[in-house]
Order: structure tokens, then sequence, then C-alpha cells
């Protein structure tokens, strides 16, 4: 049987790990059967416990850009692992992965290391509190900022995979402060701020949206959500968890052409291991303790391993900026292959795309927000999902994810991908 190590590791798993895993999306519970249990990884490959070879379309759900094992990353980290593990005291390497993320990304001045994406996400949010003294913050439907609870109203990824998008557990107090708006609806937004007059500290997005598949942002969206805060004295925060140091050097922000003023950061930014961030202009991160009065701490904040991880993965993006036309390029082959295959199928579908982020739905109508991509036919997703599965590609075991590519993939990878798509989509 092909996952028979994985089904035995999978039952131990749940009798000490809660459903089995360390989050939930891992469980398969959307798409059913065993998650698969993953022994080693290299490259665009990963290994399972059973000898299953797999080309991974997740990368670790983004980070792992240059694909698994990546040689500088592994040596930087065991290099510093040598020299201890843990400190918490500064170091110079912190320094210099900071003036480096600074100089990659336009508009920032300085950016402070936590440990996640959700910590960067409820630490910017507190940021705007502080800078703006609000406490309303506007953010959209399907859209996932990490799990601290003012993000858990109508989240996307797994919370809304899981029937969990407004999460037991988050206080009506807490929820009351985040005020809703459907993505791609500069109206909605508005609205709200006109509702609720001087009050509302920050609108929160990811720019491009990748937890409700991937969704990109209407034209005059962005620009007009800057204008709006703007005039309104809002702080625009762009959840760049996803798209920095994947869709360009300078995130979602450079391609776009529009600044947020305070961006978050994860997965890339650590090369593969813990590492989130957030950072804006120096007349807002001047709020931060121990400068200012705005409180934020890590234990293991900074630590070493990490930020030797991120900043081996920072400079070769920083040292071959033709690593993200490259990614581009193969994720736009991968586009067009999927497309003459589901014609001839002649299923509904839509296939989103911005850059090397891209999903699949099976859908009559455009993918734009939550609503739409809710819609889409499921069912159809987990047999599809299963069927690459079986065939040796692995995907997001959810509909509301994005796919991540990632550099170490050949043509001949995406040949190979292209050829189980045409299967798995006959066979549907
Ligand atoms: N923001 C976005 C856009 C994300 O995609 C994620 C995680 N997928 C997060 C925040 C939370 O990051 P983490 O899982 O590292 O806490």
């Amino acid at each position: 049987m092909r996952y028979q190590r994985s089904s035995a590791l999978f039952k131990e798993a749940q009798q000490y790990i809660p459903g089995g895993v360390n989050s939930p999306v891992r469980a398969f519970k959307a798409v059913g059967g065993t998650p698969v249990f993953v022994k080693e990884a290299k490259g665009a490959y990963f290994y399972d416990e059973d000898g299953n070879e797999y080309i991974d379309f997740i990368a670790s759900w983004g980070p792992l850009i240059l694909g698994h094992a990546y040689q500088p990353v592994l040596d930087a980290v065991i290099e510093s692992a040598k020299k201890g593990t843990s400190f918490g005291m500064p170091t110079e390497l912190e320094t210099r992965i900071a003036k480096l993320a600074v100089s990659m990304v336009p508009g920032i001045d300085k950016i402070r290391f936590v440990n996640s994406g959700t910590e960067a996400c409820m630490s910017a949010v507190r940021l705007a509190r502080g800078f703006t003294k609000r406490e309303k913050i506007i953010k959209f439907a399907g859209c996932y900022h990490g799990h601290a609870d003012a993000f858990l109203i109508q989240a996307g990824s797994g919370a809304v995979t899981f029937g969990t998008p407004n999460s037991p557990g988050v206080t009506q107090g807490t929820a009351k402060d985040t005020l809703l708006a459907a993505y791609n609806n500069l109206d909605q937004v508005k609205q709200l701020v006109d509702a609720n007059p001087g009050e509302i500290a920050a609108i929160i997005l990811e720019p491009v949206a990748g937890n409700m598949g991937c969704i990109p942002p209407k034209e005059d969206f962005i620009q007009g959500l800057r204008t709006l805060c703007d005039k309104e004295g809002i702080l625009l925060i762009f959840d760049e968890v996803m798209t920095g140091f994947r869709l360009a050097k300078g995130g979602a922000q450079e391609v776009l052409g529009v600044r947020a003023d305070i961006a978050t950061f994860g997965k890339v930014i650590g090369g593969g291991l813990p590492v989130g961030a957030f950072a804006a202009r120096e007349e807002i991160m001047s709020h931060l303790a121990p400068e200012g009065p705005v409180y934020q701490a890590g234990t293991l904040s900074g630590n070493p391993l990490a930020m030797s991880a991120g900043y081996a993965m920072l400079t070769a993006l920083n040292d071959n900026p033709g690593i993200f036309d490259s990614l581009e390029k193969k994720t736009a082959y991968l586009h067009e292959g999927m497309i003459p295959v589901l014609e001839q199928k002649g299923i509904p579908y839509q296939v989103n795309r911005f850059g090397s982020m891209i999903s699949l739905h099976f859908s009559e109508q455009e993918v734009t927000d939550f609503a739409s991509s809710a819609a889409g036919d499921h069912d159809m997703f987990n047999k599809y999902f299963h069927g690459m599965l079986d065939r040796g590609v692995y995907l997001p075991p959810s509909a509301f994810e994005s796919y991540f590519l990632n550099d170490a993939l050949t043509m001949d990878d995406m040949d190979r991908v292209l050829t189980a798509f045409s299967e798995t989509i006959k066979s549907l």
C-alpha cells in the first residue's frame, strides 16, 4: 500500500498530538485520506516514509523558494550552530540581515524580527494602534494573517478549510474591533471608514491574496486603499508573509508600485527556519520598545540559527534577482499547460495567477474574493488533489491555498507535473 507507513505514523501521532499534527491543514481533514509523513527532502523533491518521491508544490508553504536543503542556507545554519544556538543578547548578524532587508524592500527604515508570521502581523497591528491611538482595524474576509485573536474573524487558509473562520475562544470584545470587508471591494471599505470616523487604526491585507486560493488585487483596489488611508490618517499594513521576497526582491510593494505604512514578513525571510518580521519607516518604528512605548519582545527573536538561514536566503535572492523572473516563467509555463487540458475536459474552471503564486478553482465564476472562492466545487478539488498526490505531485491539501513554486524545479519537472495534471483531470 502506497501510504502504509504514513498511515501507521498518523495513527500513532493522533494519540499524542491533537489531530496528529502541529498545524491543522497538514491533517488532510478537508481532502480526506492519510497525510503523507515526510522523511527527507532535497531541491524540488521530498520523500515520504513509504519511500515515495514527490515534486513539492508547497515548499514548506512558501519559505523554500530555492528548494529544500539549499546548500548556502544549510552551510550557514551548521556553521552558526557550532558557535551556539541561542544567546538572548544582540549579535552583529541581526544588524547584517536587518540592513540587507531594509535595502531590498521599498519604503522601510527599520525592521524587527520575530518568530512567525502570526507574531509579525499581531505586532504590526499593535504598533499601528499605538501610533494612531485608535483601536479598530479593517481586514478582508478570506485573508489570513496568522492565528492571533484579532485575525480569526472570517479568516482564510486552514481556518476556513476547517469551517472555523471565526474561532471559538476569540472574545466578543476582540471581535468588535475587527471590521470586515470583501477583498477587492473598495466601496465596502469606504463605507466602514465613514461609519467609524476617526476610529480606524489600520487596514491590513494580503496585497496579493494567497489564503483563499490565489487572488490578485483588481486594478485600483490597492491604490484606492492607499489614497483612502492617506486621507483618513489610517495606516496601511501589507501582510507580505507570502508575497515578501517571493514576487520580487521588494515584494508586492515593488511589483504593485504602492507603498505600505507597515509591511509584515515571514516564510522566505527565514529561509525555512522560524522567522517573521515587521518593518516601517522610522517615524512609526520609533514607537516600538525600547525606543517607544509599544511593547513587543521575544526570547528567541533574532535567534542566530534563524538569522543565519534568513541572511543566506536573502543574500541569494539579492545577488540573483533573475530568480524571480525564472520562477515567474516556470509558473507561466504551468499555467499555459493547464488551460488546454481543462478546456478539453470541458469542466468549469478558473486559474488565478500572480507571479509564482497560482491556484486552480473548479468554478464557473471569476474568483475575486472569499465568496467566489468558496463557491467553487470542493469535492472536485479533493479528487484532483488525490489524483495529483497519487501521481507524485504534492499540492496544498485545500482549495483555499495558493501553490508555491520553487526555483529548484526544472522544466522537466514542470512537464512531469503537466503529465500528472493531464491524467488527473481526465480521470475526474
Ligand atoms: N500572513 C499570511 C499572509 C500567511 O500566509 C501566513 C501563514 N500562512 C501568516 C500570516 C501566518 O504566518 P505563520 O504561520 O508563520 O504564523
